[in-house]
């Protein structure tokens, strides 16, 4: 359960990320549902004897492919892993390199977007960033959707030093 420190840190994240009223993933597509399923099933893997936050990530790639991850954290802080990076490997590790769509949930009242370093790596494997999606849901269903260029925007990305 989230605590009240908690809910009033979430809240303050979501102010960043622009007020958002929360939609329900069942008023979504059938693939958002299904990918919304898969995040909370593997949220239940989520190795965080630390912080004891545990989230699961669910990607549809361009082919249609799902591919989930969790949070794997680890005594040495530094080697932790996010569940979107999770995911994102299990997806570049199949062969494929363009996520379309991605799902995180976590238990908390507003959902909790991706940390910095996973908008990054997001980035990278986002086709187009303008239509990539990425759903924020909280356990019971409560979802918001941004687009990859909306968490990101003004991305660092190759054409830097190309
Ligand atoms: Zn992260």
């Amino acid at each position: 359960m989230a605590t009240r420190n908690n809910a009033k840190k979430t809240g303050s994240r979501n102010q960043a990320l622009g007020k958002r009223t929360l939609k329900r993933v069942s008023g979504l597509e059938p693939s958002v549902r299904k990918l919304f399923e898969s995040a909370r099933a593997v949220r239940k893997n989520a190795y965080a004897p630390y912080s004891h936050f545990k989230v699961g990530a669910a990607l549809r790639d361009n082919r249609g492919r799902i591919f989930t991850g969790c949070n794997v954290e680890n005594a040495s802080y530094g080697g932790t892993q996010c569940a979107e990076r999770a995911a994102i490997t299990a997806m570049v590790a199949s062969g494929a390199r363009d996520v379309k769509e991605i799902v995180i949930v976590t238990d908390t009242p507003e959902g909790c977007p991706p940390c910095g370093f996973c908008r990054q790596v997001l980035s990278e494997f986002s086709g187009d960033p303008r239509t990539t999606k990425v759903h924020i849901a909280n356990l019971t269903g409560g979802v918001k959707t941004l687009t990859m260029s909306e968490l990101l925007p003004h991305a660092f990305d190759a054409a830097f030093f190309d």
